[in-house]
């Protein structure tokens, strides 16, 4: 180590994050108490660790405490804690960088929030909170001392304006951290005992060492999971739940889980009003707080449970599992493993009776972790609990906002129908007008609609709804099957039936038809699902939904066209006039034309056609002809 005074610039992100702060920010300042304090206990959670599990700590007597003093004529507020400490080399990476990932995108969106409303609890949530100091401190200096053997304690001093200092301290330092808040002219309420006593009930109250100012203890270190259900009221909850997720809102839901067997523990399970996404969350952030007889032993434990309900925020305190045990074997940790089990199992538990009982309310969950709850489809051993919980937009619903599940989807479906429909696109409209639903509509059967890439891998990975019912994509549907049912629609045909004569020039043409498009297709075929559109392109039977060809080939970068069948509305007028066009002359150029503008329009439709000159040219043909032959032009 250096015993010279050494400056660092502050990394560019951490530069911009303490620009939005210092000038955009001035309601809500007093976050930064909940900050520091919250830092302070993170680092008494890491030194309790290390003490219960063995480890090799200096000044191990020190009660684990934060405190708090003040210096009125100085204007100085100082917040010292007996956690761990910082090494020269941890402070300098630590406070100076923002370490987490996607902060690029975070302080995008921070800023543009920043000019309209109060950005105090998304600080919190993406974990940058020791730069909100700054927002009261027109200098900071914080000294601190390692917990490990032999490394000196060392001085951070900075103004937050683009650099910070390193200085060798020379004086005494017990174990841990000191940051001295040298408070701005307008930020002189804070140096009042009072003030900061109510900020600290107010955001602090569940830390669970004692915060003590000028000597007094504040907080009063309740472990709220462990108190009997029927002594806590909800408000408490809320309290814990925003202390924990700095979410300015109330939970939407509290699940508290205390469990005798088959492992002791207890859990509160929270479900946010709304999804943390915005914030640029990342994987690291899914999790319960796991603690062992009260003691944090991992935050944001992602073993507790799986991915799709990482949508849940909250902890689980158990006391049969080693305190020492590393990260690296928890998650084969057999309690933990029951525990996760027996997590998952209750939250569906609550989801079931929240669906059921509440079914508005549980519309509201769904739209706001809808997205993430699906996920659950790989989930093997609950899928049926999850398909009952899965919402639909369908054919059925008045509007794209409309929800419907598996269950109301079959008491609206026909006697005797085994198959729940559904189609991917883009958007309801799109869906509206796809040719593929034409017989569907006709026959009055309700189709499903998915709206993202994820949803045909969920109705795949189901396939099928409790044991007797298929998930079919409308694409596979069996026709035959279809037919059977009755139409809704009067099946008024505006063309008359092809005599047996036309029947026989109609296969010709067909068989032309297979000529023109060769092999970019693997057959050509009557359809019987049309009715408004003169055809279509299907994917051969079997093969995978067209929609979930299209997400592989972008997974793939495939930019090949797949082939595929190509379906021929004989009752549509288009197909007669050609048809009359055949029978005159079966060499007209124009046939050709109009089966490739088919079939270049139909690729075109599922985002295949990467050239559209030759479409566009021929359109212009087309339409020249046809004007040519309107009556109105006609000498
Ligand atoms: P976060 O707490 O979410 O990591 P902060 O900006 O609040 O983000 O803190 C940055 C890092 O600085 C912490 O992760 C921690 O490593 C370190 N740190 C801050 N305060 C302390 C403290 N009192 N004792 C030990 N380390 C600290
Ligand atoms: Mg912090």
């Amino acid at each position: 180590m250096s015993n010279k005074v050494r400056s660092f610039k502050f990394k560019t992100e951490v530069k911009q994050l303490l620009d939005i702060l210092v000038h955009s920010l001035y309601t809500n300042r007093e976050i930064f108490l909940r900050e520091l304090i919250s830092n302070a206990s993170d680092a008494l959670d890491k030194i309790r660790f290390e003490l219960t599990s063995g480890g090799d700590v200096i000044d191990e007597k020190l009660s684990l405490e934060i405190s708090i003093t003040t210096d009125k004529d100085k204007n100085i507020l100082t917040i010292t804690d007996t956690g761990v400490g910082m090494t020269e080399d941890e402070i300098i990476k630590n406070i100076g960088t923002i370490a987490k990932s996607g902060s690029a995108d975070f302080l995008d969106k921070l800023s543009d929030e920043a000019k309209e409303k109060d950005v105090s609890n998304i600080i919190g949530k993406f974990g940058v909170g020791f730069y909100s100091v700054f927002m009261v401190a027109k200098e900071v200096i914080i000294t601190t001392k390692s917990y490990k053997q032999d490394e000196p304690a060392v001085q951070w001093k900075s103004d937050g304006l683009g650099s910070f200092k390193i200085i060798p301290f020379e004086g005494t330092q017990p174990r841990g951290t000191k940051i001295e808040v040298f408070l701005k002219d307008d930020a002189k309420e804070f140096i009042e005992k009072h003030t900061i006593e109510s900020i600290i009930k107010k955001h602090s109250n569940f830390i669970s060492f004692p915060i003590k100012i000028e000597g007094d203890k504040v907080n009063t270190v309740p472990a709220l999971w462990r108190e009997p259900k029927s002594n806590i009221k909800q408000k408490q909850y809320d309290e814990f739940y925003k202390y924990l997720t700095y979410d300015s809102e109330p939970p939407m839901d509290t699940i508290h889980v205390s469990i005798d067997a088959p492992v002791q523990f207890n859990s509160l399970m929270f479900i946010p009003k709304r999804s943390f996404d915005l914030f640029g969350v990342s994987k690291e952030d899914i999790g319960l707080d796991l603690y062992v007889k009260s003691v944090l032993i991992h935050h944001k434990n992602s073993d507790l449970l799986p991915e799709y309900l990482g949508f849940i925020k909250g902890m689980a305190d158990s006391p049969d599992i080693p305190l020492n045990i590393s990260r690296e074997t928890l998650q084969e940790n057999r309690v933990v493993m029951k525990m996760s089990g027996t997590l998952v199992k209750q939250a569906l538990k609550y989801l079931e009776k929240k669906a059921k009982d509440k079914p508005e309310e549980y519309v509201e969950f769904w739209k706001a972790h809808g997205k993430v709850f699906k996920l659950g489809y790989s989930d093997y051993a609950n899928h049926e609990k999850i398909a009952e919980l899965l919402r639909f937009n369908s054919s059925a619903s008045e509007d794209s906002e409309g929800l419907t599940s598996f269950a109301e989807y079959l008491e609206r479906a026909k006697e005797d129908q085994k198959d729940i429909y559904y189609i991917s696109g883009s958007s309801r409209e799109a869906l509206n007008s796809d040719p593929h639903l034409e017989i569907f509509k006709r026959k009055g059967i309700e189709v499903l609609y998915m709206y993202e890439p994820v949803d045909e891998f969920v109705m795949n990975g189901l396939a099928k709804y409790k044991k007797d019912y298929n998930l079919t994509p409308v694409e596979q549907a069996d026709l035959g099957k279809l037919d059977k049912f009755e139409s809704v629609e009067k099946e008024e045909s505006e063309v008359d039936k092809l005599s047996e004569g036309e029947e026989a020039v109609f296969k010709k043409l067909m068989e032309k038809i297979k000529d023109i498009l060769g092999d970019r297709v693997t057959e050509v075929r009557e359809s019987k699902r049309l009715k408004d559109s003169a055809s279509c392109l299907v994917n051969p039977d079997g093969d995978m939904t067209s929609h979930m060809q299209k997400i592989m080939h972008i997974i793939n970068k495939d930019t090949s066209i797949p082939k595929k069948v190509f379906e021929v509305n004989k009752d549509h007028q288009l197909i007669r006039n050609i048809l009359k066009i055949y029978k005159n002359d079966p060499k007209d150029p124009f046939i050709i034309s109009t089966i490739e503008q088919l079939y270049e329009s139909a690729l075109l439709l599922e985002g295949y056609l990467a050239d559209p000159h030759k479409l566009f040219n021929r359109i212009q043909d087309i339409l020249l002809k046809s004007s040519d032959w309107h009556p109105g032009n006609k000498k």
